[in-house]
């Protein structure tokens, strides 16, 4: 247990060190000028087709086709770093490791969100169900659904893709 969670801190800090081109398979190379560490400050995309072209083909199903990944494949279900999750079209901060848990059902859970502002909720009648669909207030990009099967103190579970996400080490403390 222990060693798998400092391979992945391992595996995201190596990822944080390499120029945004060489991060390929999960993301297109971003627009000029922009790094991973300004994503805040990039011009969003516009259109459906900018969109199509900025993101990598799952993140574009997910995010912009409300898409579902499969359970238990995504990147981040079994993830145990300390850190924040951050939107994979925006990069607005929208989780923290700290209201990470293990919900068993194969997609990240979280508890509550780093910000109540990050996030938007609407009613979803699809697939002959009743539930509540979570996007990013920034880009309007879909991140999952809210359940209220949660653990305390909120008792909410957010149930969220991965290939809505990324993910940021935190940065250990300098000592003194
Ligand atoms: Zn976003």
């Amino acid at each position: 247990m222990r060693l798998r969670v400092t391979l992945s801190a391992l595996v995201a800090a190596t990822l944080l060190l390499l120029p945004a081109g060489e991060v390929a398979s999960q993301r297109k190379p971003s627009a000029p000028g922009a790094t991973k560490g300004k994503k805040m400050s990039r011009e969003l995309p516009k259109t459906d087709e900018e969109w199509r072209k900025a993101l990598a083909p799952e993140q574009y199903r997910v995010l912009r086709l409300k898409g579902t990944e499969r359970a238990f494949t995504g990147k981040y279900w079994d993830h145990h770093a300390d850190g924040s999750y951050t939107c994979a079209g925006c990069g607005q901060t929208l989780f923290r490791s700290t209201e990470k848990f293990d919900s068993g059902c194969g997609w990240p859970s979280f508890f509550d969100t780093a910000d109540n502002t990050a996030v938007k909720f609407h009613e979803d009648n699809s697939l002959g169900m009743r539930r509540t669909e979570v996007t990013c207030a920034r880009c309007g990009g879909h991140l999952g659904h809210i359940f209220d099967d949660g653990p305390n103190p909120t008792g909410k579970r957010y149930c969220i893709n991965s290939a809505s996400i990324d993910f940021a080490a935190k940065e250990k403390a300098p000592r003194r």
